[in-house]
């Protein structure tokens, strides 16, 4: 069995921007609004020549927010229970936000390794104030990447199979 790594974070952060650029195809649905991610997906990749299976966690992410919180938490649940690295992605220009620090809260607590990706930093010495906040959520690994971009994915990635 290869290894899993699921990528996961609140609706709109680019997970399936980054998904589609790390699997180079255009399988996973990008949206400006949250909700469009329709399916679990499933590819596999691999970086350095070392293979694994990539998740995109959209799911079922309803545009009600009343239940948005309670599906996030169950992706990320169940994410995390099959996964054997967590992609934790956040949103480096709109900041910290607290469905950030509800699913830090859950990550914490599972105990597998967590890659904390402050995405969307696609000019890095424009917007290293952004990156800060971030280590407060309190994760040993963190990378500012630019999904779109491809701005410093082979150093997520680096990261990624030396805990693989
Ligand atoms: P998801 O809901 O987490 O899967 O997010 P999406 O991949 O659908 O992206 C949400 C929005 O963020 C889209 O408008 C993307 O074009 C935009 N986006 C994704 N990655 C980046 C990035 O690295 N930089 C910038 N500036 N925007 C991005
Ligand atoms: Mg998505």
């Amino acid at each position: 069995m290869k290894p899993i790594v699921a990528i996961v974070g609140r609706p709109n952060v680019g997970k399936s921007t980054l998904f589609n650029k790390l699997v180079g195809d255009r399988v996973a649905i990008v949206d400006d609004q949250p909700g469009v991610t329709r399916d679990r997906l499933y590819r596999e990749t691999e970086w350095n020549g070392k293979e694994f299976v990539l998740v995109d966690t959209g799911g079922l992410e309803p545009r009600n927010n009343d239940f948005m919180m309670s599906k996030i938490k169950q992706q990320a649940e169940v994410a995390m229970n099959e996964a054997d690295v967590i992609l934790f992605v956040v949103d480096g220009k709109g900041g910290l936000n607290p469905l950030d620090e509800e699913i830090a809260y859950l990550l914490r607590k599972k105990n597998k390794p967590v890659v904390l990706c402050v995405n969307k930093i696609d000019n890095f010495l424009a917007q290293q104030d952004d990156v800060y906040d971030f280590w407060g959520l309190g994760f040993e690994h963190l990378v500012a990447i630019s999904g779109e971009h491809k701005v410093n994915l082979g150093d997520m990635l680096d990261v990624v199979v030396d805990l693989v």
